[in-house]
C-alpha cells in the first residue's frame, strides 16, 4: 500500500525513529580519510519521508547541506546507461556484490576479466564515471550536475567545491584503482579527467528532502511524483534498485537486505536513502558513521521504519 503523508500517525512515526536514531550517533565518527568530511558535527541527525504524490515529511536536521558521496554512484549509473546503452557500461563493470570495503582493489588484480565487481564500489564507479559522455571535462561536470537537478527536483543543486577539492588532493588510493584499471584495459584515454568527474559527482551536495525526492523516484518506477513524467526508463530503475539491495551498503549489504529489506544506498558523507518500491522515498543524514562507512543514526532510522510502516519488501 502506498504510504498516505496527510496521517497524523505517519508523523509521530518518523519524530521517533529521528530519536531513535539519536540515541546512537555517538558510536560513529564522521569519515576522516577525506579532510573536508572530518569538520562535519557528528551529533547531527535528519530524515525525510516523500510519498509517491511529492508530500514531504520531515524531522531534525533535514536541511543539512550534505556531499552525496556513493548515492550519487547511482545517479552517475543511470546517466551512464541513458548515454551508452546497457550493454556497453556493463562491459566496464559487472553486478556482483564483493563483501569488500567500497574502495579497496584487491579483487581488480586477481580477477580473470579485470573488471571491477559492480558499479557501487568506488573501482566499478570510476570505471562507469568514464563513460559519461561530453566533449570536456566541464560539459561533463556539467551534464552530471543538471542530471541531479531533474532526480532531486530541485533546480538549485550545486557541487561543493571545498570538499571536491579535499577529495582531489587526497584521493591517492582512487589514483591508483582508475591506474590500476587503465593498465587492464578498462579505462579509455586520460585518467585525471575521469577521476576529476568522479570526484564532482561525490561532491554533489543535497539535504534530506533532495534525496528523499530521488528515492520517491527510484521508489516510483522512475516516474517524477509531482511531474508524473518518467524520468528514468522502467528497465534501469528495476536495474539500479537491484544494485542497491545487493551492493548499495557496503559491505553490510547482505545482513541490511535481510533486516530492513528494501533498496538502499549509503554514502561516506553520512547520506542514506531507501526506495521501499511503490510506497515512498526515505533519507536520512547523520555524519557519524560505523567502521563500514554507514550513518550509524542514519541506519537506525532505516530499522525504525521499516518495521513500523512494514516497508520490508519480502
Ligand atoms: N568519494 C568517496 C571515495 O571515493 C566516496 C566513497 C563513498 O561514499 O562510499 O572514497
Amino acid at each position: 500500500m502506498m504510504l498516505d503523508l496527510e496521517s497524523v500517525e505517519q508523523e509521530k512515526l518518523i519524530r521517533q525513529a529521528l530519536s531513535y536514531g539519536h540515541k546512537f550517533v555517538r558510536y560513529g565518527k564522521p569519515a576522516d580519510y577525506i579532510p573536508e568530511l572530518a569538520k562535519k558535527d557528528p551529533s547531527k541527525l535528519g530524515v525525510a519521508v516523500c510519498d509517491l504524490n511529492g508530500n514531504m515529511m520531515t524531522a531534525g536536521d533535514c536541511d543539512e547541506q550534505f556531499t552525496m558521496q556513493s548515492i550519487a554512484k547511482v545517479m552517475s549509473l543511470i546517466l551512464a546507461i541513458e548515454q551508452n546503452g546497457f550493454e556497453y557500461v556493463f562491459t566496464k563493470v559487472g553486478m556482483e556484490p564483493t563483501g569488500d570495503a567500497f574502495n579497496s582493489m584487491v579483487r581488480l588484480e586477481s580477477l580473470i576479466k579485470k573488471k571491477p565487481f559492480n558499479p557501487m564500489i568506488n573501482a566499478g564507479a570510476i570505471a562507469v564515471a568514464s563513460c559519461i559522455r561530453g566533449s570536456s571535462l566541464e560539459e561533463r561536470q556539467r551534464c552530471c550536475v543538471e542530471f541531479a537537478r531533474k532526480l532531486t527536483g530541485n533546480p538549485k543543486l550545486d557541487v561543493d567545491y571545498e570538499v571536491f577539492r579535499s577529495e582531489k588532493e587526497t584521493g591517492h588510493k582512487n589514483r591508483a584503482i582508475i591506474n590500476l584499471m587503465k593498465a587492464n584495459g578498462i579505462i579509455d584515454g586520460d585518467v585525471e579527467p575521469h577521476l576529476d568527474l568522479y570526484f564532482t559527482i561525490c561532491s554533489l551536495s543535497a539535504n534530506c528532502r533532495d534525496m528523499a525526492f530521488f528515492a520517491a523516484v527510484l521508489a516510483n518506477n522512475g516516474v517524477n511524483p509531482n511531474t508524473k513524467e518518467q524520468l528514468i526508463p522502467l528497465r534501469v530503475v528495476k536495474l539500479v534498485r537491484s544494485l542497491m539491495v545487493t551492493c548499495g551498503m557496503y559491505d553490510y549489504s547482505g545482513e541490511y537486505a535481510a533486516t530492513v529489506g528494501m533498496p538502499s544506498k549509503s554514502g561516506v558523507g553520512g547520506g542514506i536513502i531507501a526506495a521501499p518500491i511503490g510506497k515512498c522515498g526515505i533519507a536520512a543524514y547523520g555524519p557519524a558513521l560505523d567502521e563500514k562507512g554507514n550513518s550509524v543514526g542514519g541506519l537506525k532510522i532505516m530499522e525504525f521504519l521499516s518495521e513500523k510502516m512494514d516497508l520490508h519488501m519480502f
